[in-house]
């Protein structure tokens, strides 16, 4: 990963993480927002931390991007304890009306406290975090009816805290999205670049372009064929480098003197690749 990324995070985290810890108190659940396409990687484990011991809803939103086999399979390991799990998309609309039950279920025992103290008609509260771009304000839209959360396709646009009432009886907490100061594993950094999920203005897009071609030739080398027109055998022992100016070249991206266009081809590919032109990936396994 460019350093720059890394130095980049800090103190955003340190400020999220401040408005976490002091607002944690005023809300009954937390809504935790992952990538269906990357569920490891779009979990920051040092927010998470933070909301030990509130029950959770996690959210495995754009799931209409996913690999449905094992949006499930997640969904069954994440769903345990305090823990509920739900395919959502806030595009298609999947999922969306189970976010309700789901969270009153893990309520069950407050509620029914409320009920005996007479206070039946309480408003719950959530509090919603996920790293940027994952979908919160797209989720908050969706919920609110309204156009309260501003929507882009631009990771980083939530930047404070705002309450929003939903139409789902639960008030919401948006918080900004964060990523974590630094990657252990760079497969992580990777996942969270081809997903959209770091900011292209601030990444080298021809060589995530680059590592995303290898990546799909190993692990969808049928679905990179058929889009680019590519034979399996003429890819089979190309580094990620050839590979990617093969794809640009049989796209007829080329400049002056023949050289393929690879920032073109850059753009394009990470595009398509986002836009689930290519088919419908999970980039990670549940174990
Ligand atoms: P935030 O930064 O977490 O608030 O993310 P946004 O709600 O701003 O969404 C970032 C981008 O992802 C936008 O282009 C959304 O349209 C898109 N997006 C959000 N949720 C979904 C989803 O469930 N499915 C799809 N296909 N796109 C989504």
């Amino acid at each position: 990963m460019p350093t720059e990324i890394i130095q980049w995070f800090p103190g955003h985290m340190a400020k999220t993480r401040r408005l976490m810890a002091e607002n944690i108190k005023l809300v009954d659940a937390v809504i935790e927002i992952i990538d269906a396409r990357i569920p490891y990687s779009s979990h920051n484990p040092e927010i998470m931390k933070l909301v030990e011991n509130k029950p959770v809803i996690t959210l495995l939103n754009k799931a209409s991007l996913a690999d449905p086999d094992k949006t499930q399979a997640f969904v069954k390991k994440y769903t345990q304890n305090n823990r509920i799990c739900i395919a959502t998309d806030c595009v298609t609309g999947e999922g969306i009306n189970k976010i309700a039950p789901a969270i009153r279920e893990l309520l069950a025992e407050k509620l029914k406290r409320y009920e005996e103290k007479g206070m039946a008609g309480r408003k719950l509260k959530a509090m919603v975090v996920g790293i940027p771009n994952v979908g919160k304000s797209s989720l908050i839209n969706r919920i609110s009816g309204n156009k309260k959360a501003k929507v882009e396709n631009r990771p980083g646009v939530t930047l404070n805290k705002q309450w929003v009432t939903t139409s789902i009886g639960i008030d919401l907490l948006d918080m900004p999205g964060v990523l974590w100061p630094k990657f252990d594993d760079a497969t992580v950094g990777e996942n969270l670049a081809f997903t959209g999920a770091i900011r292209d203005q601030i990444l080298d897009t021809e060589e995530i372009a680059m590592l995303l071609a290898g990546r799909l030739a190993k692990t969808a080398p049928r679905e990179l064929c058929e889009r680019y027109k590519l034979d399996e055998d003429e890819i089979a022992d190309l580094d990620c480098y050839d590979l990617f100016r093969l794809i640009g070249k049989k796209r007829g991206f080329l400049i002056s003197g023949g050289e393929v266009d690879t920032e073109r081809m850059a753009k394009i590919l990470l595009d398509e690749f986002r836009g689930s032109k290519l088919g419908r990936f999970t980039l990670e396994l549940p174990e």
